[in-house]
């Protein structure tokens, strides 16, 4: 099971084109410069298998 913080559809910054962006949650890294501290927190995140994931993302490529 992956654990799953959050995911964005609509994916522009940091690169030209759109994507389906997935965010894990659990980092053990404390980069100093982090766009994402939220996803160090080990508390809280939605579990996720990854053909669940993967259907989710065929259903936003339709
Ligand atoms: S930038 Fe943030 S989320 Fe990415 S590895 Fe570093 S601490 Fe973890």
């Amino acid at each position: 099971m992956l654990k799953i913080h959050s995911t964005e559809t609509f994916g522009t910054q940091d690169w030209p084109w759109i994507r389906f962006l997935v965010f894990l949650q659990g980092c053990n890294f404390h980069c100093l410069y982090c766009q994402n501290p939220d996803t160090r927190n080990h508390g809280w995140w939605k579990e996720m298998s990854d053909e669940e994931l993967i259907a989710m993302i065929e259903k936003e490529e339709a």
